[in-house]
């Protein structure tokens, strides 16, 4: 590794050294980071009732393990959908006793970590906090998993420093999630950097799952990204799925229907067959 071009940045724990076996996390007997591939699932945002278990009963019959649904959401312009907020929170926690799924959700703020903790098996911090580090502080103190998507023009070296605020308040159970950075190219919504992958594998011992979604920003794109990033040696895929993408309050372009999801994790069977991984059904 001496002869590899190398951070100034020390890592104390989160790099591949302090744990060479790699980590497996445990989120109500999933098991992230093991030798299955677990595909989390759900639709970008909480709607409503109807939606989130019309989605989450669909997403559970084809092999996806964990749901996923913003009920706070971070976007782009503060007159768009911002969210259902705690009442999103409490559909989610209904559809997982419904269903049995454990649910990730994002935390945007310091003032709602406490909240979201209460409700969320997954804490998700997303790509515009992935530096802020009040936050990251405060989701280190809680003992919830963290999954920590990638800064969308952060470098691997800013993503880990990252993940290492978080370690170092006591949190060790920490998810990586490439979502895509920004390039150059605008046909896609983000490039999806499917390098980060081998590299964080590489240079840490945490599970690093893909986000082909976010990564894309098409539907269409999403299948064959899934396949790549399983290939590459991802431990997981988190994807956005909508029974009426048409009407979806938020990324509906990048969702698939349910019948297209159900499609998609026979494929990553066979892609994860072929590099030694299983993929519940
Ligand atoms: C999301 O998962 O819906 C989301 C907002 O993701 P990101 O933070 O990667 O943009
Ligand atoms: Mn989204």
């Amino acid at each position: 590794m001496k002869s590899e071009k190398q951070t100034n940045f020390s890592l104390e724990l989160v790099n591949r050294e302090a744990k060479p076996e790699g980590t497996v996390l445990n989120v109500e007997g999933v098991q992230i980071g093991g030798p299955e591939i677990v595909v989390m699932a759900g639709p970008c945002a909480v709607e409503s009732w109807e939606q989130l278990l019309t989605t989450a009963e669909a997403i559970q019959a084809a092999g996806a393990r964990i749901l996923r649904g913003g009920a706070f959401k971070p976007r782009s312009s503060p007159y768009s959908f911002q969210g259902l907020k705690e009442e999103g929170l409490k559909l989610l926690v209904r559809v997982r006793k419904e269903t049995g799924l454990p649910v990730v959700t994002e935390v945007m703020d310091t003032r709602q970590v406490e909240l979201v903790c209460e409700y969320a098996d997954i804490l998700q911090i997303g790509s515009r906090n992935m530096q802020n580090f009040a936050l990251l502080n405060e989701v280190g103190l809680c003992r919830k998993p963290v999954l920590l998507k990638r800064g969308m023009s952060a470098t691997i070296d800013e993503y880990l420093l990252a993940a290492e605020y978080i370690f170092k308040q006591g949190n060790d159970k920490v998810i990586l999630c490439e979502r895509g950075i920004r390039t150059f190219e605008t046909s896609t919504r983000n490039t999806l950097d499917l390098n980060a992958v081998p590299m964080l594998k590489r240079r840490s011992h945490l599970p690093v799952i893909v986000d082909p979604s976010h990564g894309t920003g098409h539907w269409w794109m999403v299948p064959p990204l899934a396949r790549a990033a399983v290939a590459a040696g991802a431990d997981g895929l988190l994807i956005e799925v909508h029974y009426d993408p048409q009407k979806a309050l938020s990324d509906g372009a990048q969702s698939l229907k349910p019948d297209k999801f159900g499609q998609l994790m026979k494929e990553l069977r066979a892609v994860g067959k072929a590099v030694g991984k299983g993929i519940s059904s």
